[in-house]
């Protein structure tokens, strides 16, 4: 065999390891992405009943003024009554002050309206509250969980790393390079073996010169079909 070879499919075994072991750690940041997701969308939905309150307590304090302005007024309408002395004049102010009443009623009645509303939006928050605090304790487990495999993940990672590290100090230099840039283009193996006749991987047919040459351990030889490297089982 190829001196380089064996070090390269050690390589080649410690990679597909760290390769497994990073997707797992993605998988691990999917899973907390989702659980953030979860509550951010609990804690949104708490802000838009918030807000809604407020919009509905301006409008409240905005009726509020307009009601006192309108009290005001009939208070005025009603010392004007006191003070006409023609039966005309009197029915023109108590028409005023009929209009005024009703006024103020339709008013009165939406505020009591705005205030029971507000009140519900106030208890759906608080509602809502709660469930955040339940949804947060239930989580909590699961991202001890997620912390923990995550951590013990590092540690292998660590491992893993050094140890491919060290092997690929066995592999030649060109034949390192090579390698590493198929990997990185393939984003899978880089290192096939030949099956019977042809590339192991495309099954292009490999002339029988390089075949002969790889066959008697001398070299690496790259594929002309689909770019990785052969080698021939021994
Ligand atoms: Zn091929």
């Amino acid at each position: 065999m190829h001196p380089d070879l064996v070090a390269l499919l050690t390589l080649q075994d410690e990679d597909t390891a760290v390769a497994g072991l990073e997707s797992r750690r993605r998988d691990l940041d999917i899973r907390e992405q989702t659980l953030d997701q979860e509550r951010a969308t609990a804690e949104a939905s708490i802000a838009r009943t918030l807000q809604a309150a407020d919009a509905e307590d301006k409008k409240r304090r905005e009726l509020g003024m307009k009601v006192q302005e309108h009290r005001a007024l009939q208070e005025r309408h009603l010392a004007a009554l006191d003070s006409v002395r023609k039966d005309r004049e009197a029915s023109a102010a108590m028409a005023q002050i009929e209009i005024t009443r009703r006024v103020l009623a339709q008013e009165e009645s939406e505020m009591q309206t705005l205030a029971t509303r507000i009140a519900d939006l106030h208890q759906a928050a608080e509602l809502e509250q709660l469930s955040l605090g339940e949804l947060e304790e239930r989580q909590r487990t699961e991202r001890a969980e997620i912390d923990s495999v995550r951590a013990e993940l590092e540690r292998d990672l660590a491992t893993a790393r050094a140890q491919r590290t060290e092997t690929a100090a066995r592999v030649g230099r060109p034949l390192l390079q090579k390698y590493e840039r198929i990997r990185g283009r393939e984003n899978s193996n880089a290192l096939y073996a030949l099956r019977g006749a042809a590339c192991g991987r495309c099954n292009t047919a490999i002339p029988l010169q390089r075949r002969n040459i790889m066959a008697a351990g001398r070299s690496v030889e790259v594929c002309e079909g689909c770019g990785v490297l052969l080698y021939a089982a021994v």
